[in-house]
């Protein structure tokens, strides 16, 4: 075996990555700076990611089967009727499915390493290793003790703020800031969200994504995204989702408040020499939904598989052009699908005139299910021509309605 690979993150795309790999008999290390690291996020998941990564139902804290779109109007539209039984979304806690995903790999054979990296040193050559260096918590101090790894190749799933994308010059990329509080509610007013996702639209709530309260395991997400990154602005934005929920949260104790950005496109260079990037390292999460996990893991098993492939099961290094080979992949099985979502978000998201278009249209059951089938299945399964048609329709009568095509 002559290949070593160190993927640095142990989020979703780290732990997939290192499972391909280490089940072709690679040499793997996967490097987490913090194993009980709870990443903050809504942690819904599409329901084909549970078949497809092998979930085990304790994984899934809430299966929802119900999602409300609201107005900045609050006119409240259901969605979620042309789910059939057992179709749902699943709500997880994110220190529970990293944490499963992350040890599988390890006991399918990759080196699990409780380190932060701190450094890569590239290559002068094509041949010579990268040089990690890192802090090992392994003795449980956070200073943790200096060590060095030398591998051919380097995954970097180490999520928005990449170390190894800054490392390698990938260039940077917009992002979205979300913002996010946990609110424990009486049980009366958490038995509303039992199976019930909301979701918020205005200006009041975003001026360009969307605002939402989740069901957690025994608690509800309360957020909201933007990409006019501004911390007061954002802080006014999360008082707009409290006050446009107040009634269902009332009597809710905030039990924990969290930031993180989301990329809102890929990195310009996402493969560079012998390094790739995955995941929100390389900015795969979707416009519109803002939707992260699925594409994080997709995309590092996707790159882990290109590398089983060009180097024979670990029998060769591959090249940067081996790597590309990944992206050329991904962009063809999803580039259509980031285009319409970023096509979408831009109509939609652009007014309160287009919010209340958006959430009117979302009454259709073939644009829900058009909707539903493309969120939990990944496949936009295409609606038959008369269909289509009539979804187009919809779709113009409602901007129209909404004088939302008004400049
Ligand atoms: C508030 C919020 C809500 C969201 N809600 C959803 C949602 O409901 N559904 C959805 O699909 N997506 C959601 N997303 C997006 C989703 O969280 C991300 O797209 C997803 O986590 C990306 O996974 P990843 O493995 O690429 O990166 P991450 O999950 O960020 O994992 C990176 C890992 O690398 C580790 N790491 C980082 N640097 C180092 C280092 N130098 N050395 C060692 N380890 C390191 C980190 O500790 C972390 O565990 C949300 C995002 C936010 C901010």
């Amino acid at each position: 075996m002559v290949l070593r690979v160190a993927v640095v993150g142990g989020g979703p795309a780290g732990s997939s990555a290192a499972e391909i790999l280490a089940k072709a008999g690679i040499e793997t290390y996967i490097f987490e700076r913090k194993l009980d690291n709870a990443k903050p996020c809504g942690g819904a998941i599409p329901l084909c990611m549970v078949d497809e990564f092998d979930l085990p139902p304790e994984i899934i804290d809430r299966r929802v089967r119900k999602m409300k779109m609201i107005s900045p109007s609050n006119i409240e539209v259901d969605i979620g009727q042309t789910l059939k039984d057992g179709e749902y979304i699943g709500m997880c806690r994110r220190e529970v499915m990293d944490s499963f995903m992350r040890n599988r790999a390890a006991d399918l054979g990759a080196n699990l390493i409780n380190g932060t990296v701190f450094k890569l040193d590239i290559p002068s050559n094509n041949t010579d290793p990268y040089v990690l260096h890192y802090s090992d918590h392994s003795n449980g101090e956070v200073k943790g003790e200096m060590k060095i790894l030398k591998v051919d190749l380097v995954i970097g799933a180490d999520g928005a703020n990449s170390r190894i994308a800054k490392a390698i010059d990938a260039g940077d990329y917009n992002y979205a800031i979300a913002f996010q509080e946990r609110i424990r509610l009486p049980q009366d007013k958490m038995a509303y969200y039992e199976e019930l996702a909301e979701m918020y639209v205005g200006d009041d709530v975003s001026p360009d994504f969307y605002a939402w309260v989740f069901p957690k395991y025994d608690h509800v997400a309360v957020g909201t995204g933007t990409m006019k990154v501004n911390q007061a602005r954002i802080k006014e934005l999360q008082a707009g989702i409290r006050t446009r929920a107040a009634k269902r949260l009332e009597g809710g104790e905030i039990i924990k408040v969290e930031a993180h950005p989301i990329p809102e496109h890929p990195r310009p260079r996402r493969v560079v020499g012998r390094v790739a990037l995955v995941g929100d390292a390389a900015g795969t999460v979707t416009k519109s939904s803002g939707e992260g996990i699925y594409f994080a893991a997709k995309s590092a098993r996707m790159c882990a598989e290109v590398i089983v492939e060009a180097s024979n099961n670990g029998q060769r290094v591959p090249t940067e052009a081996d790597l590309k080979q990944y992206l050329k992949r991904w962009d063809k099985k999803y580039g259509a699908t980031y285009l319409v979502l970023d096509i979408l978000q831009r109509v939609f998201y652009r007014s309160d005139a287009t919010r209340e278009a958006f959430v009117e249209m979302c009454a259709d059951i073939d644009v829900q299910k058009l909707t539903f089938d493309s969120y939990l299945y990944k496949t936009v399964v295409p609606a038959n021509p008369l269909k289509q048609m009539k979804i187009t329709a919809k779709t113009i009568g409602s901007l129209l309605r909404g004088n939302a095509l008004a400049p």
